[in-house]
């Protein structure tokens, strides 16, 4: 089922919800509130229900929501229900710690196969996945790899976006600090944590 409309913020909003929902499955609680679940996110529960409006609505009133029904709905809704694969490029200081980062599997993703321009990295191990040349790129629709994330230096970001969407990825997550393009068909998330820094002193 493809949703219409939907605001990006919404779909900002619904792995955070998820989140919540997969902690409190974990708590054993089986059914929450919009209030129950605003509290616990540190939210406004007219917030969730206005983002789940779009969807139909997932509660009963009076009763509020099943955690594992709504876990589900949302896992559909992101196409998180299928799994993914992903390729990460540059095994640098991010790169490694990007994969040993337990959490992406809480997701259902895969980060299946590592690339590095550098001969020295090049066939050796990391969490029992061996770094590849970065011109065995091409190899990515063969091994249904359809994610790649970024972890070269900016300089090297544009020229292995464009590899990854010539290799056939859809979706690439970006931690190069730059802007990068792509066709319509690929979408780009950049993340820079230094950006959520810089605007921090703001509030202060
Ligand atoms: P690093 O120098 O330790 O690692 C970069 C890796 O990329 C190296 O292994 C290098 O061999 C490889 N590489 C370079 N060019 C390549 C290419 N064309 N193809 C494949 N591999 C290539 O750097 P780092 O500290 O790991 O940082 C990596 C990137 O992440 C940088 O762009 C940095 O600015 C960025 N960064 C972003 C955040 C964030 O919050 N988004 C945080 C830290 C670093």
């Amino acid at each position: 089922m493809r949703y219409h409309r939907i605001p990006d913020e919404t779909i900002r909003r619904l792995p955070i919800y998820l989140r919540g929902l997969l902690s409190l499955s974990a708590e054993s609680r089986h059914q929450v509130s919009s209030q129950g679940l605003a509290e616990f996110l540190g939210t406004n529960p007219w917030q969730i229900r206005k983002d789940f409006s779009y969807f139909g609505g997932f509660g009963k009133r009076g009763v509020g929501y099943d955690v594992g029904k709504l876990i589900k709905q949302i896992n559909r809704i992101l196409k998180l229900d299928v799994g993914h694969k992903a390729a990460l490029v540059g095994v640098g200081n991010l790169g490694a710690a990007i994969l040993s980062y337990p959490g992406f599997k809480t997701y259902g993703f895969d980060i299946s196969a590592v690339f590095d321009i550098n001969p020295k990295k090049i066939g050796k191990k990391i969490n029992k996945i061996t770094i590849e040349n970065i011109s065995k790129l091409g190899s990515l629709k063969r091994r249904k790899i359809d994610l790649g994330i970024i972890a070269v230096p900016g300089e090297a970001a544009q020229e292995t976006v464009d590899a990854l969407v010539k290799a056939g990825v859809k979706g690439i997550l970006n931690f190069a600090p730059c802007y990068v393009t792509v066709p319509k068909r690929v979408k780009v998330i950049t993340i820079d944590i230094a950006l959520d820094l810089a605007r921090l002193p703001y509030y202060m």
